[in-house]
């Protein structure tokens, strides 16, 4: 290491020896400068824009280190301006000169040909990851209030009987996909997982209805930082809901 050399004058010799009109050369080691800033994440989710085609992303509310510490940076960059920019693109590819094209994206879910596999992964792949970003923020966690609340409270007994069958259905699945918290037609709340891609808007659902929050679980929304820990990454992620972003989506619900 580069040693720096300091000329020190009598002065601080003054102080210690009280007149000595001597002058000391004192060889200092001068730190070298250090890097501890974060590691610079590239990009801005804004920036983030699907080619030209009928889908078109929606942007996030938040840049890609305000999730942190729960969601890290490179993760949420990773994830939203590559895998959710990747299934948008596709989407677009996908519905490209057909019928498709004017529709929207819950109308192509709700009537979709489960054996058009383009259509099916794409298509999931957009919307699941429309909700997942819109459900989420920094400042966030917490427990519902409002109607969600009421419903949670009636439905799974309490919120914290809610968040340990949610949780656990997220630490159970197996391979990729994601947990829902679910709308249903007859006004009740369920939870119900989905593998790969589908969602429960999509004619084979399990339980159909309009979702209200999901969380991924495919290793790509975690492995960065989680590793193969992917109950603290759900653990973690109840820090995260933006209920009052839960209570709008069940505005929508019809
Ligand atoms: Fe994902």
């Amino acid at each position: 290491m580069k040693k720096n050399v300091l000329l020190l004058t009598g002065i601080a010799s003054f102080l210690l020896f009280s007149c000595k009109d001597k002058e000391e050369m004192i060889e200092v080691e001068v730190p070298s400068a250090t890097t501890t800033e974060a590691t610079p994440v590239n990009g801005d989710p804004k920036t983030v824009v699907a080619n030209q085609g009928a889908f078109q992303m929606k942007g996030l509310n938040y840049g890609y280190n305000d999730l942190e510490p729960y969601m890290d940076a490179q993760t949420v960059e990773t994830h939203y301006s590559k895998h959710h920019l990747g299934y948008c693109n596709k989407l677009n590819d996908a519905v490209k000169g057909t019928p498709l094209e004017t529709m929207s994206i819950e109308e192509i879910l709700n009537g979709l040909d489960l054996k058009n596999s383009a259509l099916r992964n794409n298509a999931g792949g957009y919307y699941n990851h429309n909700i997942f970003w819109e459900i989420i923020g920094p400042k966030a966690g917490g427990k519902p209030t409002g109607k969600v609340a009421e419903l949670i409270n009636k439905d799974f007994g309490s919120f914290d009987a809610f968040k340990t069958q949610f949780t656990d259905a997220a630490k159970g699945l197996f391979g990729s996909g994601w947990v829902w918290l679910v709308y249903q037609n007859d006004g009740t709340l369920k939870i119900t997982t989905t593998t790969n891609q589908d969602n429960p808007l999509m004619p084979n659902a399990e339980v159909k209805g309009y979702p209200l929050m999901n969380i991924d679980v495919w290793e790509h929304a975690y492995y960065l930082k989680y590793k193969n820990e992917r109950p603290k990454y759900i653990e973690n992620f109840w820090q995260l809901i933006d209920w009052s972003k839960v209570e709008y989506r069940m505005s929508l619900a019809k």
